[in-house]
């Protein structure tokens, strides 16, 4: 797998910096983001670094995508939210502020949940 020394996310799967753990695999990371959106907000990552949906090779994007319905079924055993936005932004234009591929899982819940 190719890392880059910079990258906060390659850090986080060579387990240098610490990162709550939802799902792995040989292929991808899925871990907790450390600014919850709503209760359970995922990111899910390619161990392979690679910058955003440009740069995205074949082999890494049908890897991720196999993943999905992995992590989203883990989520709703944990945290039972009655839906799940996935959202993924590309380039500094388009919101992206960590430069190693990524998709957001955000749990969603009823009001009588209390929103988050
Ligand atoms: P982006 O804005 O690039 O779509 O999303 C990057 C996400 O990474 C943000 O939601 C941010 O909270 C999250 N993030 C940034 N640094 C860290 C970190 O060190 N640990 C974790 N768990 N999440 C991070
Ligand atoms: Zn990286």
């Amino acid at each position: 797998m190719s890392t880059e020394t910079n990258c906060i996310f390659c850090k986080i799967i060579q387990g240098d910096i610490p990162g709550a753990k939802v799902y792995e695999d040989e292929h991808v990371l899925a871990f907790l983001d450390i600014s919850q959106v709503t209760k359970g907000h995922t990111l899910i990552i390619p161990k392979q670094h690679e910058e955003n949906v440009f740069e995205l090779s074949e082999e890494t994007a049908r890897n991720l995508f196999a993943s999905v319905p992995k992590v989203a079924n883990a989520l709703n055993e944990t945290f039972q939210p009655k839906g799940l936005n996935i959202l993924n932004n590309n380039g500094e234009f388009a919101g992206q502020s960590v430069f190693h591929y990524h998709l957001h899982l955000l749990p969603r819940y009823s009001e009588e949940d209390g929103f988050d």
